[in-house]
């Protein structure tokens, strides 16, 4: 307990500090926020022989008998009647205590679950209370918190009620802000909540409808709002080379480009070219459907860096895609005498070695790679712009790791890529302390991808397809069942997959590549396929992100429906990337029925291309939780606002936020610390 302890646990000692601490309640004030579950009408006696079934009632009444039956199993059975009836109740375990308190000729209240059988009401294990005849009733509705072995509801609710009386009025929010939004104040919320009188719908508050509800769930957003925009503006304080926009290798690479950039390309090149001539970080998402072409946009705010005689690096999640980018880059920008640094794990160590000394001594100024970036070994001592590709495939750490790359205190500038759509109401929750530019147009000339829902019955049919395809010049891409549970069984299955097709295609040339391929193999196999040396390219999802071979253009998805939906979306994002007409076929099993949710992704992933649409679809099926797991910063979490029921609260506390730090910091202080004491997440990358 820190600060001001509930004035019961400083009796109780320890325990009950360690137990509360589970609920993550450390003060006197947690405790208000510790919000019911769900609550329990004792606000009412029902007649024994009118009481509802199947919902819980209470019950007064005299015991008439009390005894230990061991029918079988001992247990406690009791006889209660009032003007109407009588009522068994029944415990199957007890103690001596409620034997006790049903001792013939008491007066109890019991509350339950009452049964109507065959030997007439009954209810088991009810709550029992002893009462006088004639004893009011209580004036609001029992909650029930959530809380952990040991801490009864009794208990947590004596301390809840304390820290309540003890509560002085304390409105952070402004009068105007209630009145629109139509909220009750922080006092009034937490009385309805903790305290709720008899005509209160119970339906209404167990379903988070009521308005004191929204108040907290309100509040809880904007609290993440406030805590988001101050990460944010800290980071911005820091300092940073201003890289201005000189227009010299930029320029030339444009020129170069065998495509013109899109109108969007043109406004995210922008939007990067703004933020880094600025001398502070830059903290910014680049966000893309898959083809979207999110890597000339990062090719040029490197060029940027380095006009200013900067560093700039690009780190991708996995060796295929680093080795793409590394590819794409170095033929872009050899012809303009730059030289590319490529590291990966795979390469021999004196290549590796001889590249990490001309990025220490600052002769080379690009540098692209996997993990190999963040290595101990590698220095890039004028780093001034660090590029993550597939951002949440990388942790906090790992991103962080790359920034600091740089020496002497230098902050370089962050560019994050994802091709991973986020959802607009979870981009301003959960995002909100980056700025983003979105990718909102592809480049012309794209066919759609065709889907097709196939049974794995008809598994001949889509062999022959591929062949039919290859026949015709094309390429195709045979992705493998995901075996998730084991990485043993993934590769033997690749292995298999492999087998079968090439037996059966034996007029085409059949590659393999998958995760515990060495790094030589894999990358001359995914070379040959680019070189059109390979027809059909069995893969595991190895190719899911940023594989680039615009002439493939039919895609096979075995068992699809143990695939995600984003895994399905970026794996279908591998065809349709140049002019012919291409077809993903997903395949799902025949043989077993599928479930709900599976059934529910190959839906949305049939019926939808556009990967905002698919990742809505996808939040809806998932929640948020999920979602954003890949983050693992400290973005605060929503305990009780929900994203889909409250969205329209999201933009009301950003702006109020924006409001709180701009003119009452204070207020914005004591939010902070009323939900978070101080806990304030660490949202530093
Ligand atoms: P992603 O956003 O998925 O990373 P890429 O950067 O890999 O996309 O681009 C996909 C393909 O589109 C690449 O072959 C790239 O060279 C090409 N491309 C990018 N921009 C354009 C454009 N404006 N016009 C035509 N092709 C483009
Ligand atoms: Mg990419």
């Amino acid at each position: 307990m820190s600060a001001s302890p509930p004035a019961a646990a400083a009796k109780s000692g320890d325990a009950l500090a360690r137990r509360l601490a589970k609920l993550d309640i450390h003060r006197q004030q947690d405790l208000l926020l510790h919000l019911p579950l769900r609550y329990e009408d004792e606000t009412r006696i029902s007649a024994i022989r009118e009481a509802r079934e199947g919902e819980p009632v209470q019950v007064e009444g005299e015991v008439e008998s009390c005894e230990v039956v061991a029918r079988g199993r001992r247990q406690l059975v009791a006889r209660v009647r009032d003007d109407s009836g009588v009522l068994v109740a029944r415990w199957l375990n007890f103690y001596p205590s409620q034997q006790r308190q049903m001792a013939p000729g008491r007066r109890v209240r019991l509350f339950g679950e009452l049964r109507h059988g065959f030997f007439g009401a009954e209810m088991v294990h009810p709550r029992v209370r002893n009462v006088d005849a004639g004893e009011p009733l209580p004036e609001a509705l029992t909650p029930v918190y959530p809380t952990t072995a040991g801490l009864a509801q009794s208990a947590l609710r004596k301390l809840v009620g304390r820290a309540l009386d003890a509560h002085v009025e304390d409105e952070l929010l402004p009068p105007q802000v209630l009145h629109d939004l139509r909220l009750p104040t922080f006092s009034a919320a937490l009385d309805a909540l903790h305290r709720p009188g008899p005509q209160v719908s119970v339906a209404a508050l167990e379903a988070h409808e009521h308005p004191a509800w929204r108040r907290i769930h309100f509040e809880e957003l904007l609290v993440q709002q406030i805590s988001l925009r101050r990460a944010y503006n800290a980071r911005r304080a820091k300092r940073a080379p201003a890289l201005k926009p000189r227009d010299q290798l930029t320029r030339k690479l444009v020129d170069a480009l065998p495509f013109a950039l899109t109108g969007a390309q043109r406004r995210a090149v922008a939007e990067i070219a703004r933020d880094l001539a600025v001398p502070h970080p830059m903290q910014r998402l680049l966000q893309g459907d898959v083809g979207s072409g999110k890597t000339v946009v990062a090719a040029l705010a490197m060029l940027q860096a380095l006009e200013n005689g900067f560093q700039a690096a690009l780190m991708a999640p996995t060796e295929i895609l680093a080795e793409q980018h590394w590819l794409k880059l170095d033929a872009w920008l050899t012809p303009l005498g730059l030289r590319v640094e490529w590291l990966a794990g795979s390469r021999a160590r004196k290549e590796r070695e001889a590249a990490q000394a001309r990025l220490a001594a600052g002769e080379s100024l690009l540098a692209v790679g996997t993990h190999a970036l963040i290595e101990d070994a590698v220095t890039l001592p004028r780093l001034g712009l660090a590029v993550v590709d597939e951002q949440h495939r990388f942790g906090v750490r790992q991103r962080l790791a790359l920034r600091e790359k740089a020496v002497g205190g230098l902050n370089p500038h962050m560019l994050m890529m994802s091709a991973t759509p986020i959802p607009r109401t979870l981009a301003m929750t959960h995002y909100a302390d980056l700025d983003v530019s979105v990718l909102d147009e592809l480049p012309p000339g794209r066919t759609p991808v065709a889907t097709r829902l196939v049974s794995d019955a008809r598994r001949d049919e889509v062999v022959a397809r591929v062949a039919a395809a290859c026949a015709e010049g094309r390429q195709a891409y045979w992705v493998c069942p995901l075996i998730e549970e084991s990485e043993a069984l993934q590769l033997k299955t690749a292995e298999e997959t492999f087998e079968r097709l090439a037996s059966e295609l034996p007029d085409l040339r059949v590659g393999l590549v998958h995760g515990r391929l060495k790094s030589a193999e894999k990358s001359a196999t995914m070379a040959a396929f680019a070189a059109g040396e390979v027809d059909l390219l069995v893969a595991t999802t190895v190719i899911e992100v940023g594989v680039d071979v615009p002439n493939a253009s039919l895609m096979v998805i075995e068992h699809a429906e143990r695939f995600g939906l984003a895994q399905l979306h970026q794996l279908r994002g591998r065809v349709g990337r140049g002019t012919a007409e291409s077809t993903c076929v997903l395949l799902f099993a025949a043989d077993q029925p599928l479930s709900d949710t599976a059934r529910a992704r190959l839906k949305v992933i049939y019926e939808h291309t556009d990967g905002f649409e698919i990742a809505r679809e996808d939040l809806r099926i998932r929640g948020p939780g999920e979602f954003v797991g890949a983050r693992q910063s400290g973005v605060p979490m929503l305990r009780h606002a929900d994203l889909e029921r409250d969205a329209d609260l999201v933009e009301p506390a950003r702006a109020l936020a924006e409001r709180l730090l701009a003119d009452s910091p204070q207020a914005a202080e004591r939010l902070l610390q009323r939900w978070l004491g101080g806990r304030e997440g660490l949202l530093r990358a």
